[in-house]
């Protein structure tokens, strides 16, 4: 399969990693839209919340969990934003699922 996300996951790619665990791996984004702009990505390979079965949903409930445990030391300490893409109008680019993880500085109050 050729994504570019699993590539990363199997180092096939070489990424900025900053936390990795049995679920996900969260790396720098190659370009960044905030101070600080992360990508958390499940290592088992699905499109997007649609596409998510039960069992990857429980996967994504662990990654949100463990992103907030994660925060501070991740230098979120004073709030961040997740956005997850999907499809054409939300300009989804990577079809492996994957949760922006922006913050480090103040985000625009507008989100669209
Ligand atoms: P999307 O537009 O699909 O929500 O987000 C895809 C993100 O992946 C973009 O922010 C883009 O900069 C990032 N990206 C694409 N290719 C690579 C890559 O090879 N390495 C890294 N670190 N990020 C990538
Ligand atoms: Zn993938």
């Amino acid at each position: 399969m050729d994504c570019i996300f699993c590539k990363i996951i199997k180092g096939e790619i070489p990424s900025k990693k900053v936390f990795e665990n049995e679920d996900m791996l969260i790396f720098c984004d190659i370009n960044p839209q905030a101070t600080i702009h992360y990508l958390a990505v499940p290592k088992v390979h699905f499109a997007n919340v649609v596409e998510m079965t039960d069992e990857q949903a429980t996967i994504v409930g662990r990654m949100l969990k463990k992103i907030g445990e994660l925060a501070d030391s991740l230098g979120l300490q004073n709030g961040f934003r997740l956005v997850s893409n999907k499809g054409e109008n939300a300009c989804q680019s990577v079809e492996h699922l994957h949760i922006h993880i922006l913050g480090g500085e103040k985000l625009s109050e507008k989100m669209g």
